[in-house]
């Protein structure tokens, strides 16, 4: 939809949710409540909503417990031993995988240190690892721990690529030309999907058709693209990924991640790796024995079974994107956004208080914006959470506005228009 098309009523609003194709999932999901009034919930990039599914396929796995005990292990439609195969075929889809390919374990950051023991791999000059300057704290404290394990200084082997001056955002001509510049030095490039601070979306497939190029290994960390933006991460061939299922993928408050392999790596049992014993080849797992021998696939990298509760809520919000199909969600989400474009620009006019950082095209983007607070600081951002939004304010200015397709509206869109509106005449 082309900007023009656009207005700042809310008939407009009204006549665009009931166009919206997802508009019943809406109904779906717990949304907050805030001075007995529905919030206007824009933090879905921090915690996602609760589907209102997710008590009911918690509770089967209650009374299994009750019902089995240690029994459930191996019985019912789902044995424990197997709690995290159906999310497989599902979690591929979403991130443009093989089933194989991926898997769902432990949480983001263990899960980026596992597979930074088998993907870098420092030797001589090559020991540089190319990630983003300012990445999510994580991240950073992820990547010096592993530098400083393998000997290196953090400041010495982590090559931090920032923005142009006076800019916010990455060219991708830039990255590829670190990338070529440093390519003897690089062990590693590891780069989010989405840039959790801009909303910037990184072109995945060039970065790493360029590192490919010198044979250097791409990890990427989806935290803020899974259920947000398309992904093709088999056809992009990246090394790895992982991300986690709290955000955009409604699974709860610190539940499971997971991770995505190459299957020509998946298939490479001589990776070095961390091993636990549910990544031993399955069929010899209770043979207790000496020796480990690598599952095929993302598999290979398990370390503990299954957590089965958190596999049951993460359960409960795939079949939700499985059911809504997530063209449908991102051809939702680009209109969304856009129209929270529109209404930000239209509503500040020519003021300057106010700038959306995240690019305007919406290729560059997921659905979060992220505005620059020129003036007024958090003060401004608290009256507009007083009148009913919930938005995430990041130090030292920024704050970020995900109105996520699958639960939000066009008239949340328009609502917030209006506390914006009103937040400026003071
Ligand atoms: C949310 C987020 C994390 C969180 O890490 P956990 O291990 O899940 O606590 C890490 N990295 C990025 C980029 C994130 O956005």
């Amino acid at each position: 939809m082309p900007n023009a098309a656009y207005e700042l009523t809310r008939e407009f609003a009204e006549e665009m949710d009931k166009k919206d194709p997802l508009k019943g999932f809406r109904d779906q999901f717990f949304l907050p409540q805030k001075k007995g009034k529905t919030a206007i919930y824009f933090c879905g990039n921090s915690l996602g909503l609760q589907p209102r599914t997710v008590a009911s396929y918690l509770d089967a796995e209650l009374q299994k417990w009750a019902d089995k005990g240690v029994d459930g292990h191996f019985e019912g439609e789902v044995p424990w031993v197997d709690a995290r195969k159906p999310s497989k075929p599902q979690l591929a889809r979403l991130l443009g995988a093989a089933p194989d390919e991926v898997v769902a374990m432990n949480g983001l950051s263990v899960n980026l240190h596992l597979l930074l023991v088998s993907f870098y791999r420092p030797q001589g000059k090559r020991f540089k690892v190319l990630c983003e300057a300012g990445a999510f704290p994580s991240d950073q404290y992820v990547l010096e721990s592993q530098v400083r394990y393998h000997g290196y200084q953090p400041d010495e082997a982590l090559l931090e690529i920032a923005p142009r001056p006076g800019e916010h955002l990455l060219h991708t001509a830039d990255i590829l030309e670190t990338i070529r510049h440093h390519k003897e030095e690089l062990a590693l490039v590891m780069l989010p999907g989405v840039q959790y601070y801009t909303g910037q979306c990184f072109d995945m497939a060039a970065i790493s058709r360029e590192a490919r190029l010198y044979g250097i290994p791409v990890g990427v960390d989806l935290a803020h693209a899974i259920g947000n933006v398309p992904l093709s991460l088999h056809d992009w061939e990246v090394d790895f990924a992982t991300w986690c299922s709290y955000k955009y993928l409604n699974a709860g408050p610190g539940n499971v991640s997971g991770i995505f392999v190459h299957r020509k790596h998946g298939k490479d049992p001589g990776i070095p790796r961390f091993a636990g014993w549910w990544g031993h080849l399955e069929e010899k797992r209770f043979a207790m024995e000496k020796g480990f021998i690598p599952m095929s696939g993302a598999d290979g990298w398990l370390l503990s079974n299954d957590p089965v509760f958190g596999l049951a809520a993460l359960q409960a919000s795939l079949d939700i994107f499985e059911a809504a199909g997530m063209e449908k969600i991102r051809a939702k989400s680009e209109l969304l956004t856009g129209y929270l474009e529109f209404v930000i620009r239209e509503t500040i006019a020519a003021r300057d208080v106010l700038e959306i950082i995240t690019p305007s095209k919406p290729t560059d983007r997921g659905c979060q914006l992220s505005l620059l607070v020129h003036k007024g600081g958090k003060t401004l951002v608290d009256t507009w959470t007083k009148n009913g939004l919930v938005a995430d304010w990041r130090n030292p200015n920024v704050v970020r506005l995900a109105p996520v397709p699958l639960y939000n509206s066009f008239q949340d869109v328009y609502a917030f228009g209006e506390i914006l509106s009103e937040s400026l005449k003071h």
